[in-house]
């Protein structure tokens, strides 16, 4: 009836015979066409970028987003699962730069734009084949052949639509901005694309406080304090705190201005005179000599600023509009000129650095300062600073025209339409994403890239008219143009060009691309080509039940996520949220190669197995958005003592089942109706386990939904069929062997079912040999009956055993051998049920439970030995002896033998018949057997005895 278990078979090779099983009798398309169209349960992969390659945080992802579709398949849904990938952007432009061995913007505009991002098309398409191997070993189901891609034409149309909606509800604008710029990609980055992981490194970088000249006072300088040197050869004011006091004081016959509050810090023990006090107010309009003068109108004075603290610096700003964010807003409020004296790749364009990049310049510029006596003190600081998160090249801030999503303008949407999401765990709605929203900046969607969606947006060449047109469809562009083509990526689609509605010039595409943030977030709609085809699949799946990602996401994926479809639908685009920590090293370090802190992950799969990393994953506080450090042996413990042992207690049942040729009543197994009460309460355990199961994965609590699990197998195998062990291979009640049966079959049956989503390998291989039917996936998740949970007996159980392991660890501490009776035990707190009496009696091997109310302790051995006691203890080391020899001997649990033996008589006399009962002996005698299968000599307490066994 069921196949026999081979308890030394390795876990990875069952696994990759059900992964070949899966596929071949197309098991995970069964379980989604099974499920009706109208009972829908939408799922968005969140597209890794096509260039990276499998790591742990990829298999975590893969796993969440597995084992909850998983449960809602079972759960009766249709749940369509479909890979995608991120193509375009930096990503796949860096990847490709360096196979082409391009080093800047100008080494690809040599080569051209049509033969680079030809060579990203073909080296993307190559790469998707690595992942899908890896995705399916941890058991993941997800359509990789029907993947959507961002590069794909559809997807870009889908793109171009939404930037028109966006345009036509007034939420996109042109300006010139100052933002985070990476001087080797040459492209400006946005504010989360610095907010992921890798994004910030620490650097040593020079603070120094440089002297300005007070106009028309002789030996009177303004203090002014940088970390970024390079941007003084920018410089057009000073600002300083309106409220802000300031002094002028003396020492060594120079006067210099600055904050009162910052005297202490920048002249510590030098000795200075105060000889002027004033308000920020009053020296505001001050005009000062600069160190790199430049004919501009209007600067080289002081302004007002309510961006300048005293929290460190001097208390005065120097103000360069071209490269910082306060500085450029200051312009605009003072009317100052701008000096861009920095070129695309980051270097200086004039004076005395040209054509070197500013941060290779700071140093020399400080020593420029020193020499020319503009420099007052310099010191060295340790910062973090945000870096490329491509290709690690330090930023800067630099001003620049860009377009950009206007966040502001839908804040209090985003932010109320947050309220409808849940977010697992749920501090992160109020928390990160919510302060997130908060205070996010508009969004700079463009891109001076090439690989990328092109942005719709075309312009008059006329500088007197300068008309703009946003194209929403390919269509739409050729009833302008009347021009078609096969790719609309650049540079075929910037040669499309089409006559001014209102001037009659000519219409230009801008030369950007699209932030490829924005492909991700359009997602929803865009792997459908909506709105030009799928408009019913979009709808359907619109907004989406499920997403899972990591916690940087709550400051990107989810982000764009939201701000797009709030921005052109008014609502949510997920429901239910949840978000994963990340994981570290072993050392608690970043994983990384080269310290050898983690693991091959397919070491891993193969020495335990997928379903234990799965639950250890999946039950590890990661799935509270903790982070947690790798451990492989927490991998090994779920192995050996949770997977391990299910598979022995389903090992153990097939062994016996198949002894006693037992067939279940009921293909899928039945609850016996049983009155045995280690029946009746792992039953009850079960139900209770189902019922945690369901409530908390409703929840996508998966920590919760997978812990009772592992306390589950524990109560299953060390102790349901260990004090059931002798009703299988003994009973002589037919009842009470087939309840027995029953129950572990329907028990075994159902758990396989429950704990399907989470390890779905070995619910596969227990639930398709205990039934024969197709697979434990293509079943519905099982149904608690809250009437088979009896809370009362669960908790007194637990206690029972409780006691038992407090009496066993007394016996070790006093050395007695669980095999040698003792007289009594005294409990403090009485139990009823006899049933568990009798169990504690058993496993504690005493005579007698007594009660004791003043008791101190839960429990006290009688630790006093009789000499019958004794002697029983000799029969039952005698009894292990035999069994031994049995095995030994090869014999069948169920064969029937005959003992001889020699030595003294008196405990075969005293306690033959139980020794005969427990190794099945038709026969024990004294006296030496001639023809024999085993001879056993043995030595107790000086004893001696030789034992004959045979068949
Ligand atoms: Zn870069
Ligand atoms: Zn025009």
């Amino acid at each position: 009836m069921f196949k026999k278990v081979d308890t030394r078979k390795k876990y990875a090779e069952m696994e990759r015979e059900i992964i070949q099983f899966w596929k071949k009798d197309k098991i995970f398309q069964k379980s989604v066409e099974r499920r009706s169209k109208d009972k829908y349960y939408s799922f968005y992969d969140g597209p890794p970028f096509i260039t990276g390659v499998p790591h742990y945080g990829t298999l975590l992802s893969s796993i969440v987003k597995d084992a909850v579709p998983r449960y809602w398949t079972m759960k009766g849904y249709r749940v369509e699962r479909r890979w995608g990938w991120d193509c375009h952007g930096l990503p796949a432009e860096n990847m490709v730069e360096k196979k082409l061995g391009l080093k800047s913007k100008k080494d690809i505009e040599k080569i051209g734009v049509g033969k680079f991002n030809e060579a990203c098309l073909r080296e993307t398409s190559q790469i998707a084949s690595g992942w899908e191997a890896v995705i399916d070993r941890v058991g993941r189901w997800v359509e990789f052949k029907n993947a959507y891609k961002t590069m794909d034409l559809d997807y870009m149309e889908s793109v171009w639509w939404a930037f028109s909606q966006l345009n036509k509800k007034g939420l996109i604008y042109e300006d010139i901005r100052v933002s985070l710029y990476c001087p080797r990609c040459s492209t400006p980055l946005s504010n989360f694309e610095i907010a992921m992981d890798n994004s910030y490194e620490m650097d040593s970088d020079p603070s120094v406080y440089v002297k300005m000249k007070v106009k028309g006072e002789e030996n009177t300088y303004f203090l002014v304090w940088t970390t970024t040197p390079w941007t003084l050869l920018a410089n057009v004011a000073l600002a300083v705190g309106k409220n802000i006091d300031y002094l002028k004081i003396r020492t060594a016959g120079i006067n210099y201005i600055l904050a009162k509050e910052r005297i202490n810090n920048v002249f510590k023990d030098d000795a200075v005179e105060i000889v002027g006090e004033y308000k920020g107010a009053d020296l505001v309009d001050m005009e000062y000599e600069p160190i790199f003068p430049c004919e501009i109108e209007k600067g080289y004075r002081v302004i007002a600023g309510d961006f300048v603290t005293t929290e460190d610096g001097s208390g005065i700003v120097h103000i360069a509009p071209a490269f910082g964010e306060d500085d450029f807003n200051a312009r605009k409020i003072n009317n100052l000129p701008i000096i861009m004296n920095v070129d695309e790749e980051g270097k200086f364009t004039d004076g005395e650095w040209i054509g070197k990049k500013v941060w290779d310049a700071n140093n020399e510029i400080v020593k420029w300062l020193k020499v020319n006596n503009f420099l007052f003190k310099r010191e060295q600081i340790t910062h973090s600073y945000p870096h490329c998160h491509r290709c690690h090249t330090k930023l800067i801030y630099k001003a620049q025209p860009a377009w950009y999503v206007n966040v502001a303008k839908i804040r209090q949407q985003l932010l109320s339409e947050n309220e409808k999401i849940n977010w697992y765990p749920e501090f992160l709605k109020h928390g990160r994403f919510q302060k997130g929203i908060e205070s996010a900046p508009d969004w700079n969607i463009s891109r001076n890239r090439y690989f990328g969606t092109a942005i719709p947006v075309w312009k008059c060449e006329n500088e007197d008219c300068r008309e703009i047109k946003v194209v929403g469809s390919y269509a739409e562009l050729k009833k302008l143009s009347g021009i078609e083509k096969k790719d609309y990526h650049r540079p075929g689609v910037d040669e499309i060009t089409f006559k001014c509605e209102k001037c009659g010039g000519v219409m230009k595409r801008i030369s950007q691309v699209f932030d490829s943030w924005i492909e991700s977030g359009s997602m929803p709609f865009a792997q459908f080509h909506y709105p030009f085809e799928n408009k019913e699949r979009f709808e359907k799946s619109f907004p989406t039940d499920f997403i899972a990602e990591y916690i940087a996401q709550t400051r990107a994926w989810f982000y764009v996520l939201h701000v797009l479809s709030v921005g052109i639908f008014g609502k949510i685009s997920f429901k239910n949220v949840v978000t994963t920590g990340t994981i570290a090293g072993s050392d608690g370090k970043k994983m990384s190669k080269s310290l050898g802190n983690y693991p091959d992950s397919n070491i891993i799969l193969e020495k335990y197995s997928a379903d234990a990393l799965r639950f250890y994953l999946l039950s590890s506080p990661l799935l509270n958005a903790q982070n947690i450090s790798f451990s492989e042996k927490a991998i090994q413990d779920i192995q050996r003592k949770t997977l391990a042992t299910l598979w022995n207690s389903y090992a153990f049942f097939t062994l016996y089942a198949e002894v006693d040729n037992w067939k279940p009543k009921e293909k899928f197994g039945k609850p016996a109706n049983s009155k045995n009460l280690l029946d009746i309460w792992i039953v009850s355990e079960l139900h209770k386990l189902i019922k945690e199961v369901e409530v908390n994965m409703q929840k996508y609590d998966l920590v919760k939904a997978t812990k009772p699990f592992e306390f589950f197998v524990d109560n299953l195998s060390n102790w349901y069929i260990r004090r059931s062990r002798k009703r299988f291979w003994k009973s002589e009640n037919d009842d009470d062997k087939n309840n027995a049966y029953e129950t572990l079959h329907y028990t075994l049956v159902t758990l396989s079912k429950t704990i399907a989503p989470f390890v779905p390998f070995i619910a596969e291989e227990i639930y398709k040999n205990l039934t024969k039917d197709e697979s434990v996936h293509l079943t519905d998740f099982p149904l608690f009956d809250e009437k088979m949970i009896d809370e009362k007996l669960n908790i007194e159980m637990k206690r029972t055993r409780d006691i038992i392991s407090e009496g066993l660890q007394q016996r070790a501490l006093n050395k007695i051998k669980v095999r040698q009776p003792l007289k009594a035990v005294t409990i403090k707190d009485k139990i009823e049920d006899v049933e568990l009496k009798d169990i504690m009696r058993e496993e504690l091997n005493v005579k007698d439970i007594l009660i004791s109310e003043t008791q101190e302790e839960n429990i006290k051995l009688d630790t006093n030995i009789t000499p019958d006691l004794k002697l029983e203890g000799i029969a039952r080391e005698l009894v292990r002896v035999i069994q031994q020899m049995r095995k030994e001997a090869g014999y069948e649990v169920d064969n029937r033998i005959s003992i001889f033996y020699t030595g003294a008589k008196e405990v075969f006399v005293k306690f033959g018949d139980l020794i005969a009962k427990e190794t099945l002996a038709n026969e024990l005698s004294f006296g030496e057997l001639v023809t024999f299968d085993l001879q056993k000599e043995i030595l107790i307490d000086g004893n001696k005895y030789v034992l004959f066994i045979k068949k």
